[in-house]
């Protein structure tokens, strides 16, 4: 799993240092996250986000639908021979 320095960005290969072994930047305990697993998690966001909008507009289309039905103008009666 990589971990890179956020002052210079270099890979770093003890997690567990408090500081940057080539330039000494000091490395925030809370960025759990490297640059790759923040890109694969905005990439999970989108996706899930593309889920929901999908959801959503589903749910929209199901609604207008009811509505429409709803709509005694829009209502057609059923033929009655
Ligand atoms: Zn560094």
């Amino acid at each position: 799993m990589d971990f890179h320095c956020p002052a210079c960005s270099r890979l770093l290969y003890d997690r567990k240092r408090k500081s940057c072994g080539y330039c000494g930047a000091e490395i925030p305990a809370e960025m759990p996250f490297s640059a790759a697993e923040i890109e694969k998690l905005a990439q999970e966001m989108k996706e899930l986000d593309a889920q929901l909008q999908a959801l959503r507009e589903k749910e929209e289309e199901e609604r207008e639908r009811q509505k429409a039905a709803m709509d005694p103008l829009l209502f057609i009666p059923p033929f009655l021979p």
